[in-house]
């Protein structure tokens, strides 16, 4: 990797020994002694002479394409991949850039093991299909693409003609494309990408609608009436144009899938049952939809909460995230089923939870300051509370409710949880009883979830704080101890979801399990479960502090439309000082 001039900046007036070492403790520093060992497996002079003013070398062009997976981590219905096979360079590079923006500190274990295997995977079917492979750069893309778009290396012997991926509408993937395409731009490269992370590329789909976003379902039925059904999913290339020479042999240790070890990672304590990669999320969907009785008479809100091996959904979520399963082809899969049945509609089938990943795309691309309540025309200005103790319950799964410590345990062990136990957790932190910014639940989501996404995690959030135009009434309050026959669909009166994930609590006899503080000492003493010493007494009187968070959240209302005020600046947020993760 082209790293030196980087960290140097100025011509090179010390021998290349010494230079050599100084970067070697810059790049320590930045990137730990993993990344290190790669990087100086091609520093040395004979893969990358530095010429007697730090500056590489010209070298000739190669007739190659380099195809950047980023999300998008499939073959099927790849479209950059496909344009690399139709432009018919020489040679291809598949190439995944791992970026240090996100690390041990901002995105939690289950998300990163998911991601190592779903490049395993498709290292694995690179080499299988086509004798190729995947080639996994370490560093700031910018840095890494500065290397690469001006004398090819690490990977080619002189720069690439095309360089392609899927666009990301999340504002650091925006942020930073538009820096490596001016990269590409200064070097004469040409680059070329497509769009396929959702069914409708956003800015053709809120043109077409004539700058409307549509922020309900009849909106999004509509809009997609409007734009007809979206592009078929595009094959899997059946060939594609080999590696240049001696690159696979070159490369093979410095740029292969690194361990979670090596990238600073504990491993995880448990096995995953959502296994990252293409051909995990393939055979998931392809099992869902052989069950037509299923697929046809879905309907979201009467999927069980609890359900969690196997999850009442699809479990589709981290898949799509990552690209691994491209939503064009779960949309054409479920027409093909339902073409022979009588299904469920939108908003309550499987359709209508596609429609509303679209919708959170749509406002995502297009809100201002959508991450945030701040300045965002999408988010009411209320005053939300700040108290890092209660915050640190919540995330901990310490609240003394054991329904919500239950779904917030569930989050961080295995990372990913049934969309009603998320309406839980979220009202229970903001307008229901703790008065905390959902900005602050939405961090922790976007940290522990297998499905963190910038779009759909923010628009959600934004709608069960209450602030959105989208948001229930503000009033409704989930009772953090539910009954079976709440809206949040528990049907678990066994409690067997909460003595899965709260062990302090798995002899607490049922009449007790969703509510211990109310079980007698011996009943307690009987269950080894002593409250306010095994389990946590709740933090918070939910019957008292909901009634005043409703008055709070009404008066907060008042005074916005007595002022006019649009936004507000009163939140705290972390995502304002920093960018947002994908
Ligand atoms: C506070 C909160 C935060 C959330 N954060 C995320 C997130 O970061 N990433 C994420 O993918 N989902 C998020 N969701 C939406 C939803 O809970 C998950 O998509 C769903 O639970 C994933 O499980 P599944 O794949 O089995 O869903 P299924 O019901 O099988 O739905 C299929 C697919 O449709 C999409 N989808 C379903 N529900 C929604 C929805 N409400 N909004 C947008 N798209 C939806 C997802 O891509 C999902 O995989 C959040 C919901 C809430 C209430």
């Amino acid at each position: 990797m082209h790293l030196w001039p980087c960290c140097f900046g100025g011509p090179a007036t010390h021998p290349l020994p010494v230079l050599r070492r100084r970067a070697q403790r810059c790049l320590r520093g930045i990137f730990g002694a993993a990344a290190l060992a790669a990087v100086c497996l091609t520093s040395a002079p004979a893969a990358f002479p530095v010429t007697a003013v730090g500056m590489p070398p010209k070298r000739p062009p190669t007739d190659a394409a380099v195809v950047w997976f980023r999300k998008c981590l499939r073959l099927h219905d790849n479209a950059a991949l496909v344009e690399a096979v139709e432009v018919a360079p020489q040679h291809v590079c598949p190439v995944f850039v791992i970026d240090p923006h996100f690390a041990p500190g901002s995105v939690g274990v289950n998300r990163f093991a998911f991601l190592l295997e779903s490049l395993r995977d498709l290292d694995c079917q690179l080499r299988k299909r086509y004798g190729s492979r995947l080639l996994v750069l370490r560093g700031k893309p910018e840095t890494v693409f500065g290397s690469l778009l001006q004398t090819g290396e690490p990977v080619l012997k002189g720069k690439p003609r095309l360089l392609m991926w899927e666009r990301d509408t999340e504002p650091y993937a925006r942020k930073r494309d538009a820096a490596v395409e001016k990269l590409a731009e200064e070097n004469g490269v040409e680059v070329r990408t497509f769009a396929g992370h959702t069914l409708y590329d956003p800015e053709e789909a809120i043109k077409a609608n004539k700058g409307k976003v549509p922020n309900a379902m009849p909106a999004m039925v509509a809009l997609a009436k409007l734009l007809g059904d979206p592009p078929m999913p595009l094959k899997t290339p059946a060939k594609l144009p080999s590696l240049p020479v001696g690159v696979p042999a070159r490369v093979d240790k410095a740029f292969s899938v690194p361990s979670l070890e090596e990238m600073g990672y504990d491993p995880p304590p448990e096995k995953s049952s959502f296994p990252g990669g293409e051909s995990a999320g393939l055979l998931r969907l392809s099992e869902k939809l052989k069950d037509s009785a299923y697929i046809c008479g879905f309907q979201k809100p009467k999927t069980r909460s609890t359900a969690f091996n196997p999850p009442s959904t699809t479990g589709l979520s981290p898949y799509l995230k990552f690209g691994c399963v491209s939503a064009r082809h779960f949309f054409y899969g479920l027409k093909n089923v339902y073409a022979r049945k009588k299904h469920s509609q939108p908003p309550e089938s499987l359709l209508g939870q596609l429609y509303f990943r679209e919708i959170a795309y749509l406002q995502g691309f297009s809100v201002p300051n959508f991450e945030r309540q701040a300045g965002n025309p999408a988010c009411k200005p209320i005053p939300w509370g700040k108290n890092p103790k209660l915050l640190a319950a919540w995330e901990q799964g310490r609240t003394g409710f054991p329904f919500i410590d239950a779904a917030m345990r569930q989050l961080t062990r295995v990372g990913w949880l049934h969309h009603l136990a998320r309406h839980a957790v979220a009202c229970f932190l903001c307008r229901g009883d703790l008065w905390l910014s959902w900005e602050q639940g939405r961090d922790v989501f976007d940290k522990y979830l297998l499905d963190a996404d910038w779009s759909i995690n923010t628009m959600n959030w934004l709608a069960l704080s209450g602030a959105a135009p989208w948001s229930p009434p503000f009033f409704r309050v989930y009772n953090p101890a539910p009954k079976m026959d709440s809206a949040l669909n528990v049907q678990d009166p066994e409690g067997n979801y909460i003595r899965e994930f709260v062990p302090e609590l798995s002899k607490m006899p049922k009449e007790y399990i969703y509510t211990p503080w109310t079980a007698p000492l011996e009943v307690q003493k009987a269950a080894k479960c002593i409250i306010g010493k095994d389990y946590p007494r709740p933090v918070v009187d939910h019957a008292k502090v909901s009634a005043e968070n409703i008055a709070r959240f009404k008066r907060a209302l008042s005074e916005t439309k007595a002022t006019g005020a649009k936004g507000s600046s009163g939140a705290s947020s972390r995502s304002a000082k920093r960018p947002r993760k994908a």
